[in-house]
């Protein structure tokens, strides 16, 4: 099976771990250079950007990171994980940075206050049996993507309808919502694929 590693420095890490390890993955988590070295793929859960950014250059994993993408490595990035992917942040913190990820403009926080939290049936290409059941947490969207990105998912209805809420570049994959909170594991399973593909 694929080593896939959680990025482990805040956020909900243990869920993914869940997810992966359910869909067929050895997952574990990962907080030193060391330990990413031994991953086939990362995930980068959802938390908090801001923090996980600061935590990043703390134990030393920015460059690490940056390389191993650069070499090819699958990674996703699920809400403040796709910010993190994310080559551009609106509403960020001016610290705040991202790895050399996805060409796209994010912007934090973009479903608003009264929202602060909603759920919705997303149909996400290359995932087949169905919409997923989208859980938005304070999450991103994404307003602009380069060339190279593929748009896999839109919000369908509502006051959001349109909104990019999952892309693809290469072996990176990112979504604005927390496929790792509902117990459908098809999100990670395409990412195992995506791993195993790229070995
Ligand atoms: N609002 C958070 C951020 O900007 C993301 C929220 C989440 O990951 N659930 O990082």
């Amino acid at each position: 099976a694929p080593v896939i590693g959680v990025l482990a420095l805040q956020g909900d890490v243990r869920e993914h771990v869940t997810a992966l390890t359910g869909a067929g993955a050895q997952a574990r988590p990962v907080r030193r250079p060391a330990e990413l070295d031994a991953v086939d793929g990362l995930v980068i859960p959802g938390g908090e950007s801001t923090t996980i950014s600061k935590l990043v250059d703390i134990f030393e994993m920015r460059e690490p990171i940056d390389k191993r993408i650069a070499a090819g490595m699958p990674v996703y990035g699920s809400c403040a994980g796709m910010i993190m992917l994310a080559t551009e942040v609106l509403d960020g913190r001016p610290d705040q940075r991202g790895f050399d990820g996805i060409e796209m403009t994010v912007r934090r926080n973009a479903f608003g206050r009264q929202v602060d939290s909603f759920e919705a049936p997303v149909e996400v290409t290359g995932i087949t049996g169905g919409p997923l059941h989208a859980v938005f947490i304070r999450a991103p969207w994404v307003e602009r993507v380069g060339d190279t990105v593929e748009v896999l998912g839109t919000v369908t209805d509502g006051p959001a309808a349109g909104r990019i809420v999952a892309v693809r570049r290469d072996n990176l994959l990112a979504t604005s919502f927390h496929p790792e909170l509902t117990g459908d594991l098809r999100l990670h399973a395409y990412f195992v694929d995506l791993v195993r593909a790229a070995g």
